[in-house]
């Protein structure tokens, strides 16, 4: 494992930041979905000033319009954004549909799907979690008939991030009630507004949009709009998620550090109860260990990053990064509220509120991170099986059969 960047990477690190001074991530507004890592509007109009620089495509094969860049460039361009406060919310999804369409996709969904994705005017919503089906995603319901050249899906998903603002939902169906458990689903790329489609908001702690219902009432979608063979959705699922808890989570590490960063300057500049509150022993001590944990889990997305580059396996890296991260994530900002005290709560633009009022968001939204693309208990369960070699739950084991 090489720790330092290579020369180009360097070199592109500081194009980002040129990028970033000419963009300042001061200027978009921390409100509504906007806020935190971003999905907004304002944050699909930063999306499209990265494509225009290229850099959306860069990594993908020459022959769908990429540059064949290493992987690694796309990691320097979220650590730099992650770390100025830039918002990127759509950018995570956009990589992981782009590179799951270029291994499986279809003529169609390369041809129509990606140049959209590099021009920063596609993003994706996942359709995988059900009312009745969370952890134990095989359970769900939704179904995709065969008929002709088309599939009618019809079920009903929710939890489905920023299915409101999205262009395409991936959405997870069962294609076979006679295959094994796993071989009879399949996954298709749904654009939003295909008739039959219906997307309701639920609100969130924030008071805010990010999660919706989709009632899918016989939605039909042309079969070159599946993604991959029939009855093999569960294979690209499985590698999307382990993608998903990578991407998805990459960025956390130097986001954190930033947040950290503010936490420090506001405890060496803050005065309570008569003392610096940097001279506090309980202050000191947990800002130090958040320090720690923020500097292991960099390390370890860097690992499952070498790994990922290199083709090998990252299930065990990447559940152990995530919990990681979002239990990390959650320390945080607890802290960060108690140190604010009654100022926390306070939102950007509240007389008083300090850190540019991200924390409360960062607080509130923190909560469902150890929920989001599988909760801290089954990650755990993942780290103890995939990673440790301990035995499987009795029930997987037979259902795997
Ligand atoms: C912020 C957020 C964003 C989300 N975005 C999306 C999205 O975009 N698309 C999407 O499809 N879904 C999304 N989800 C849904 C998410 O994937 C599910 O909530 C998650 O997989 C858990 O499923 P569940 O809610 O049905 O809970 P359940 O699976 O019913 O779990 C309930 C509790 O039981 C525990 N549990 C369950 N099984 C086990 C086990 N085998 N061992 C130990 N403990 C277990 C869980 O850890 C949890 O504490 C999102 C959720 C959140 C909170």
């Amino acid at each position: 494992m090489e720790l330092a960047l290579t020369a180009e990477e360097r070199a592109f690190a500081e194009e980002v930041r040129r990028f970033l001074r000419a963009h300042p991530p001061e200027t978009f507004p921390v409100e509504g979905v906007d806020a935190g890592y971003g999905s907004g509007a304002h944050s699909r109009a930063f999306l499209q000033a990265l494509a225009a620089e290229g850099w959306l495509a860069m990594c993908w094969p020459k022959a769908y319009g990429g540059a064949e860049r290493p992987m690694f460039f796309k990691l320097v361009l979220f650590e730099e954004l992650a770390l100025a406060g830039a918002p990127f919310g759509p950018l995570a999804g956009s990589w992981q549909t782009a590179d799951a369409i270029i291994e499986y996709g279809s003529e169609r969904l390369r041809r129509e799907v990606l140049p959209a994705i590099a021009r920063g005017e596609a993003t994706f919503w996942q359709g995988y979690s059900e009312p009745g089906a969370g952890s134990d995603l095989l359970a769900l319901t939704t179904e995709a008939r065969r008929d002709g050249d088309d599939y009618v899906i019809r079920g009903h998903k929710i939890w489905s991030s920023h299915a409101g603002i999205a262009s395409y939902g991936l959405v997870f169906a069962r294609t076979s009630r006679e295959a094994r458990r796993s071989r009879g689903f399949s996954m298709f790329v749904v654009r939003n507004g295909t008739p039959g489609m219906d997307i309701r908001p639920i609100r969130s702690l924030t008071g805010d949009v990010y999660h919706h219902e989709v009632f899918l009432d016989d939605v039909r979608v042309p079969a070159d709009l599946r993604l991959g063979p029939e009855g093999e959705g569960f294979v690209a699922l499985l590698n999307g998620l382990d993608s998903d808890r990578f991407w998805g989570r990459f960025y956390k590490g130097p986001a954190l550090a930033r947040v950290l960063a503010q936490l420090v300057e506001h405890a060496n500049t803050t005065v309570a109860h008569g003392a610096p509150l940097a001279r506090d022993p309980v202050v000191r001590r947990r800002l130090a260990s958040l320090a720690a944990d923020i500097a292991a889990l960099r390390l370890l997305f860097w690992r499952a990053a070498c790994r990922m580059r290199d083709g090998a396996p990252i299930t065990y890296e990447t559940a152990m990064a995530k919990v990681l991260a979002d239990e990390t994530g959650q320390k945080l900002a607890r802290l960060g509220m108690e140190l604010l005290g009654m100022w926390g709560p306070l939102r950007r633009g509240s007389r008083g509120a300090k850190i540019g009022g991200e924390l409360s968001h960062a607080y509130l939204t923190s909560l469902g991170h150890t929920i989001a693309g599988g909760t801290a208990e089954v990650l755990r369960t993942t780290v103890a099986v995939r990673g440790l070699g301990l035995p499987a739950e009795p029930r997987a084991r037979a259902e795997a059969r």
